[in-house]
């Protein structure tokens, strides 16, 4: 907070928010741990880009940390000094690499442990002084990563490899790609020296053992998401947007709701104003696809169009609710994605800053 924003919540206690993201932490380390096990042999990491998927490094991290989880995977430097507030730097692992020399310096003075992507990255660690690094070679997702040919270069040879990765492309669906994969990336592992293995993300721990090899990296089911069907039975719902009806309703049949008026009650209804909008990641999608909030079990249906803040919803099924009272977002993300016409990774994503205030 600046100085203008602290004087002001220094005057005056900020009023609650009336809306929030419940973390369930339990679940979090729950998945964990299943992962983990699922990962046989190999032990899990925990991928916690982008703010732990959007579910914030503050509540996620530190539960990961007590579930077990010892390897953390970031994209950006600049998400290293959030997580490191909970992991020492040395266990944080920056996908990106060191893309500039102001990179390379980061790394030297915090610690965090670069991945070297090419073979100019590979160089520019070298020169700097070299020391642990982790090593992507690309098996072809042609994202980032050296390619395979490139694994007898000199430079490469005089990496401290701690972790040689690769990432799978289609680990969520029975491609045969998986399997050209993996059998390609067995073959860098005979050929490149280095500490641990890894190759696994969510969806590739369900492939098997075989995917598995030292060291697997979850992200997505950490955080609840089912990205393969054998991990359905597995996996716990961690995130749950909630929000308060900040006012009731009644309209009368004719009444329309929304921009562009595309709800018209076709008799008297009772309605709620829902404070949570495509702003906080309630995407419009979820309007065309069907979507419903939350009372205890009642379905309350999305009508007309979602706002920046707000949203209304038919309260037939919830006679009893007042103004003031919690209403959730259905968010187990399977199920979800297919409400909102997103995938699961987006849902997690888009969520806003202000379900996060608090
Ligand atoms: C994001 C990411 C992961 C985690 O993937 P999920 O599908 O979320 O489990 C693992 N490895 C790399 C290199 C990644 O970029």
């Amino acid at each position: 907070m600046d100085r203008r924003a602290i004087f002001l919540t220094s005057m005056a206690k900020l009023p609650p928010a009336s809306l929030r993201l419940a973390i369930d932490r339990d679940a979090l380390v729950h998945n964990w741990r299943a992962l983990d096990r699922l990962s046989g042999p190999a032990s899990a990491g925990a991928a916690v880009k982008a703010d732990c998927y959007g579910l914030g490094v503050k509540s996620c991290v530190p539960a990961l940390l007590e579930a077990g989880a010892r390897h953390f995977f970031v994209a950006h430097w600049r998400e290293v000094p959030a997580v490191a507030c909970h992991v020492p730097a040395g266990r944080i692992s920056v996908l990106h690499g060191p893309m500039n020399d102001l990179d390379v310096a980061f790394a030297r003075q915090t610690g965090a442990v670069p991945t070297i992507n090419s073979l100019s990255q590979a160089q520019r660690w070298l020169e700097a002084g070299g020391g642990p690094c982790d090593l992507m070679v690309d098996t072809g997702i042609n994202r980032l990563g050296i390619s395979p040919s490139e694994a007898g270069d000199p430079a490469i040879g005089q990496l401290e490899i701690r972790l040689l990765m690769s990432h799978l492309a289609c680990a969520d669906e029975d491609s045969e790609m998986n399997l050209r994969q993996q059998r390609a990336f067995r073959e860098i592992v005979a050929q490149i020296p280095h500490r641990h293995a890894s190759l696994a993300n969510s969806a590739g721990i369900a492939l098997g053992a075989d995917y598995c090899f030292d060291v697997t990296r979850p992200g997505l089911s950490l955080f609840g998401g089912v990205p393969r069907h054998e991990l359905a039975n597995e996996i716990r719902q961690v995130a749950r947007p909630e929000a308060a009806i900040v006012q009731l309703r009644q309209l009368a049949a004719g009444d329309q709701v929304g921009y562009n008026a595309t709800f018209t009650a076709s008799g008297p209804m009772r309605v709620g104003v829902v404070s949570l909008g495509y702003a906080d990641g309630l995407l419009c999608s979820w309007a065309r696809h069907g979507g419903y909030l939350l009372a205890g079990e009642a379905r309350l249906p999305i009508l007309g169009k979602v706002s920046m803040d707000m949203v209304v919803v038919d309260l037939a099924e919830a006679p009893q609710i007042r103004e003031g009272d919690w209403v959730a977002v259905p968010y187990a993300l399977c199920h979800a994605a297919q409400h909102s016409g997103l995938s699961q990774y987006e849902m997690l994503t888009v969520l806003g800053q202000r379900l996060k205030s608090d």
